[in-house]
């Protein structure tokens, strides 16, 4: 194949199977590549479109596709979408019976396959090797190549023996993908896959189509509501909370609110997970309140929003879990509720954590810059990206910050009145005492305890009256998060740090974020419109709706995830295009051959109807 040729016969299998107009970023000549023969190694966010640079390569090689993924339980899903499209794809894994599997194989030898699934521990299996060396194949793709590196959160074992494929199999082109973006995991998966001959191509990760918010905890779970009734009624999204205790107790919360939510954490039984997944992928607008046990790897492109409420533990992780937001490119929404427990709280796990010096340094490392996003003036993309190594320009305009610019004041004095409070507890009384005490002795509040212990002698009583409870609390919070007070125990009591002295010195002025009364963002809180009508005027937004229902019946009666019928940015271009005719259908994103023929006559009927 001439590369003209190469190229061409890409981009019609672009046109007539996935019913994609063009390739996006970095597509095109991943695919070049690959069908000519070359390994590459391919770091791009979620939702950046990794699928089709594998996909469309082993559709124009000689031989068979074999896929490497860890991902059993999605399996199933994945060759189902591709089947959709009238690719002949299968897998092999454990899920499956002697006979099921014994028809695959001879599918694969023969031939008559274009793409195969297969688990990374078959390929420790002489069988399963013994069986991939009596078919032919175009190329390995190694999905979820950061399980490569031990020192990632996702460490598979199995995928240490792949280094093997480029022995066994010199001739035959190996791609790896993943969504992890630092530089360290890129070494690891290049050294250990032996890909030192690949092209790593890097996708920016930037995902501009979804909207970063962190908000002040207050009452999570009635703000978590208004977020979830409010902005996001009726779609599809993710709530993650540390614990499983948390993660039942929301997600019951939020059934009381009318919310079709589910808990899903690692406590629970095997099957009960698999059901839990298997609703979110199949039905419309389930919400899963989940530990971060959930979510690795699943493709459901329509999540239109992620909410945390507890604080991640590292940028990293964030990105990873906020990036299942808006796989299709369409308008989602992230959100983030933190306060001041939650920077004691972290504290606390990492002190009391059995590690090492070295682990605890690199906890704490990772949570300062998770704070510091937090706390930030500026714009949430540019910190976000800044932390992978990326420089954005400008501010983003769809973030928090951007949006609604926090004021900042200048809080020297009374973070001295705060740190001294602190300072004659211990040297005065030698006692400490939690943020709730201290607030309560800068305001002059009495309680049980100040009586008890003489509080209103102390020369700081009542001093910082001028502030509320809230506005201190705040001020709490980001003297923690900058280190310039520090926490401890069990039950969080305050103690100075090197920078404590500093401020005390008066040598170090400290500016904080004013700390808004209300968390929510006013103007949003009044819409009900879903993020992905976002923009639609109300008779597309109807079409729109009616489309979803339609949708909805076909995908029940065939017993699939609704998105393998179509995606809501195909359902979002018919409503508002309007199609009549199938011609005019054929020009709509997401509507390939195989589709149109399918569905065409019943989603003309659902606009005309509509
Ligand atoms: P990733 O695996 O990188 O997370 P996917 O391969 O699942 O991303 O693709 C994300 C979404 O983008 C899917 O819905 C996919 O069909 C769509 N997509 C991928 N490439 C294109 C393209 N060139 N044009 C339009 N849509 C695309
Ligand atoms: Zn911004």
């Amino acid at each position: 194949m001439s590369p003209a040729e190469r190229r061409e016969r890409a981009l019609s299998l672009l046109n007539h199977v996935f019913g994609y107009s063009s390739f996006r970023g970095q597509q095109a000549e991943i695919v070049d590549r690959v069908t000519a023969g070359g390994d590459a190694v391919v770091l791009m966010p979620t939702g950046g479109g990794k699928s089709l640079c594998f996909q469309i390569p082993a559709l124009l090689r000689d031989g068979v596709g074999v896929v490497i993924s860890p991902l059993i339980a999605l399996m199933h899903d994945q060759v189902q979408a591709l089947q959709a499209v009238g690719i002949r794809a299968e897998f092999l894994n454990s899920t499956q019976s002697a006979q099921e599997r014994a028809s695959v194989e001879r599918a694969y030898v023969n031939g008559d396959l274009d793409l195969l699934y297969v688990a990374p521990e078959r390929l420790n299996s002489g069988s399963t090797v013994d069986l991939l060396h009596r078919g032919k194949i175009s190329l390995f793709a190694i999905d979820e190549a950061h399980c490569v590196s031990q020192w990632g959160h996702d460490f598979r074992p199995d995928y240490l023996s792949l280094n093997s494929l480029a022995e066994q199999w010199p001739d035959v082109p190996r791609i790896a993908l993943t969504a992890t973006a630092t530089a360290a995991t890129r070494t690891e998966i290049v050294e250990r896959l032996s890909l030192t001959d690949a092209r790593v191509f890097v996708s920016s990760f930037d995902r501009p189509n979804i909207s970063y918010r962190i908000v002040n905890k207050a009452a999570v779970r009635a703000q978590l509501v208004s977020f979830v009734t409010k902005e996001h009624a009726g779609e599809a999204g993710i709530v993650y909370g540390l614990s499983r205790n948390t993660v039942e107790k929301t997600a019951e919360y939020l059934r009381a609110a009318g919310v079709d939510a589910v808990a899903y954490h690692a406590g629970m039984e095997a099957s009960e997970r698999a059901r839990v997944q298997s609703r979110f992928l199949r039905e419309d607008g389930v919400v899963v309140v989940a530990t971060i046990a959930f979510g690795m790897g699943i493709d459901k492109p329509d999540v239109r929003f992620v909410a945390h409420i507890d604080l991640p533990k590292s940028v990293e992780g964030y990105y990873q879990e906020t990036g299942r937001a808006g796989r299709d490119g369409l308008p989602s929404e992230v959100w983030l509720a933190y306060g001041l427990q939650d920077v004691v709280q972290q504290r606390r796990m990492i002190e009391q954590s059995n590690g090492d010096f070295a682990h605890k340094r690199a906890q704490t490392l990772h949570l300062d810059a998770m704070l510091a996003l937090c706390e930030t003036t500026e714009c949430r993309r540019k910190g976000l990206l800044a932390y992978f190594g990326e420089t954005l320009t400008e501010p983003c305009g769809n973030c928090d910050t951007c949006t609604n610019p926090p004021e900042v004041w200048d809080g020297t004095i009374p973070a001295q009145k705060l740190l001294s409070t602190v300072f004659r507890l211990k040297n005065e009384r030698n006692q400490t005492f939690g943020a709730g005490q201290v607030i309560d002795i800068l305001r002059g509040k009495e309680n049980a305890r100040s009586t008890q212990s003489r509080h209103q002698e102390l020369s700081t009583w009542g001093i910082g009256a001028d502030l509320s409870d809230q506005q201190w609390r705040g001020v709490v919070r980001q003297l923690l998060a900058r280190q310039l007070l520090a926490s401890h125990g069990d039950y969080g009591v305050l103690v100075l740090t090197e920078g404590s002295v500093e401020v005390l010195a008066g040598r170090m002025q400290v500016s904080l974020r004013h700390e808004p009364l209300r968390a929510e963002r006013p103007a949003r809180a009044e819409s009900v419109r879903g993020a992905a009508a976002e923009d639609l005027t109300d008779e597309q937004t109807q079409m729109f709706e009616s489309l979803r229902a339609w949708r909805a019946t076909e995908a029940r009666s065939q017993g699939v995830p609704a998105y393998i019928v179509f995606g809501d940015a195909t359902l979002r271009a018919c409503a508002i295009q309007l199609p009549t005719t199938l011609e005019e259908l054929r020009g709509i994103s997401g509507i390939g051959d195989q589709k149109l023929e399918r569905y065409g006559e019943a989603v003309l009927e659902a606009l005309s109807a509509g």
